[in-house]
C-alpha cells in the first residue's frame, strides 16, 4: 500500500520541466496556472495533456473555451512560476501576449503550443484535458528550462 505522502516523495524524483497554461475565458479574462502535468500523447494526430486539479476555480473556464495555451517556463521565470502556482496573485496583462490562434501566452517563455480541447477524461481527483496542437513555436533556444525535482526548482546548471 503506497499512501498519498509516499506516492508526492516517489514522483517528486522524476523531474519535470514547468509550464504555465492558460485560456480566455467567455468573460474575456484571462485564467492560468503553473502546471508540471503536461505530457506530449500522439504524433498523428499531434495531441498532448495536461491535468487539472477537480478543485481549480478556473476550471469551468477551461471546459467552456475549449481551447488552452502551453508556455515552457526558463530558468529566468521561476517567479511566473510562483506567482500562477498562488491563489488571488496579481497577474497584470503586461504578463501575456496572444498566439496565432488567439490563446494568452506568457512573454519571454521557451517554447509554447496552443491547443484545442479534443476530451476531458476524469482522473481521480484530476481532469486529464487531451489537446490538439493547432500552433506551436520555439522563441529562445539559447536559455535553459526551469525545473521541478523533489519539491524545489532547479537549474539545468
Ligand atoms: C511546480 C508546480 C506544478 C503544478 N502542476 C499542476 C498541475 O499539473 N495541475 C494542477 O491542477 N495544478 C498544478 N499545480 C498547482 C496549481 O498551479 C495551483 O493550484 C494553481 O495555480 C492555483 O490556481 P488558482 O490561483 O486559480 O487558485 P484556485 O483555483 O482558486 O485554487 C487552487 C487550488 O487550491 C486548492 N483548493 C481549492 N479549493 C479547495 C478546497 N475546497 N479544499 C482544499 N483545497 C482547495 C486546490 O489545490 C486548487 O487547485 C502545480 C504547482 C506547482 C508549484
Amino acid at each position: 500500500m503506497v499512501t498519498s505522502q509516499k506516492f508526492r516523495e516517489v514522483m517528486g524524483n522524476f523531474a519535470t520541466g514547468i509550464t504555465v497554461v492558460t485560456t480566455r475565458g467567455g468573460d474575456g479574462q484571462t485564467y492560468g496556472l503553473t502546471v508540471n502535468s503536461f505530457t506530449s500523447v500522439s504524433l498523428e494526430p499531434i495531441l498532448v495533456l495536461v491535468c487539472f486539479d477537480n478543485r481549480l476555480s478556473s476550471l469551468q473556464h477551461f471546459k467552456d473555451s475549449g481551447k488552452f495555451g502551453v508556455s515552457v517556463l526558463s530558468d529566468k521565470q521561476e517567479d511566473i512560476s510562483r506567482i500562477f502556482a498562488r491563489k488571488d496573485s496579481e497577474r497584470p496583462a503586461s504578463l501575456y501576449f496572444d498566439g496565432p490562434a488567439g490563446q494568452p501566452l506568457i512573454k519571454n517563455c521557451l517554447a509554447y503550443l496552443e491547443c484545442e480541447t479534443v476530451a476531458a477524461y476524469p482522473g481521480g481527483d484530476h481532469q486529464i484535458f487531451l489537446g490538439k496542437v493547432i500552433s506551436g513555436d520555439v522563441l529562445d533556444d539559447k536559455t535553459g528550462p526551469v525545473l521541478y525535482f523533489r519539491g524545489k526548482y532547479q537549474r539545468l546548471s
